[in-house]
């Protein structure tokens, strides 16, 4: 590989901080976070908590924990949520709520667009009874794989959940995607959800952060849970303020890797031995023969591609992805799969 740079389709993690980014970072006002001294995390929590239409936000290393100090703060030891079963909260967090937060989770099923159906939530709350876990929380995932979930849905959703006394978290690690796919402002998508947590360092493209918003007093429970955690930092106005940039500059953009996403599994759909589905947003999937995984792989990487190849694989585009990068992936799984025979 000569001058050409990595394309990594991996995920959206993997997004390195711009130079307007950096800048925004090295000129930062900081002081100590754990005494509420640094004046650029305390700017980044009102402006997301503002531009999300809630009283408070909290600043936290990752997303991970800012679901897990959510948890904490809705339910206590013997309580119980609701979760999707393809949910990174129950999936993908290390067992966290049930390990750190003696919450018992009531995965449920998704559909194929991602919801949990209506009649699901319904039967899962359980009836107040001692031999039962008290369900206090229910909790959606948007985008969930990629696919968005319908504002009819959430509106439904979150109000039976209401109607039923439970308390709704939505894990927004991509709600921005969801968001700009359906031309909704960051307040109407999250509209029905008590708290949310927002990935930073996902298609926003900074490198650490995520932001925990909510009622004031809610937010204030969760900075205890936040210290308990570990998620106490310093000086973390450094990173607030890569976050601070990518809320104000990284959002609308967000069209550009749905329209790649797009482009690019239009190009795989014309590859015979590929089955590709159609992207609502930056993440879409793909069956690969499982015979051509290891040499694609192989393939791939010479092209200076990087992809988790698998024979269901998952391609996410993101603001380090240009429409030349589509391109030429497209041209590297085509000349892979013109020789290939299985
Ligand atoms: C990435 C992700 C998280 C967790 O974020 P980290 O910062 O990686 O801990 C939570 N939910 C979803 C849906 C995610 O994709």
């Amino acid at each position: 590989m000569s001058e050409q740079h990595w394309i990594d389709l991996r995920s959206d993690t993997v997004t390195q901080p711009s130079q307007a980014m950096r800048a925004a970072m090295a000129a930062a006002e900081v002081g100590d976070d754990v005494y509420g001294d640094d004046p650029t995390v305390n700017r980044l929590q009102d402006y997301a908590a503002d531009l999300f239409g809630y009283e408070a936000g909290l600043f936290a290393p990752s997303g991970t924990q800012t679901n897990l100090i959510a948890l904490m703060t809705h339910c206590g030891r013997g309580d119980e949520y609701l979760v999707g079963q393809e949910a990174h909260t129950y999936k993908y967090e290390g067992g966290g709520a049930a390990v750190l937060g003696s919450i018992q989770p009531q995965p449920i099923a998704n559909q194929p667009d991602g919801s949990i159906a209506l009649a699901d939530i319904e039967a899962y709350i359980k009836p107040d009874d001692m031999h039962f876990a008290r369900t206090r929380l229910l909790a959606l995932e948007n985008t969930i794989g990629g696919r968005v979930l319908g504002q009819d849905y959430v509106a439904a959703a979150t109000a039976l959940a209401h109607a039923k006394g439970l308390a709704t978290h939505l894990d927004g690690a991509r709600v921005c995607n969801a968001a700009v796919k359906q031309g909704l402002s960051l307040r109407e998508v999250v509209k029905g959800f008590d708290t949310v947590s927002v990935c930073l360092s996902k298609g926003l493209g900074a490198p650490v952060g995520s932001v925990l918003l909510g009622p004031k007093a809610f937010i204030e429970q969760g900075k205890r849970w936040r210290k308990m955690l570990g998620g106490g930092m310093r000086q973390a106005g450094v990173i607030a303020a890569a976050a601070h940039y990518a809320l104000e500059h990284n959002v609308q953009r967000l069209v550009e890797d749905h329209e790649n996403a797009a482009t690019l599994a239009r190009g795989l759909g014309e590859i015979d031995a590929l089955t590709v589905s159609a992207p609502q947003t930056n993440i879409f999937w793909l069956d690969v023969p499982a015979a051509a995984c290891e040499p694609l792989r192989k393939a791939l990487a010479e092209q200076g591609i990087r992809a988790t190849v698998g024979s269901r694989m998952r391609l996410v585009t993101h603001l380090d992805v240009s429409a030349a990068d589509v391109e030429r992936t497209v041209a590297a799984f085509k000349s892979f799969f013109k020789d290939w025979r299985a």
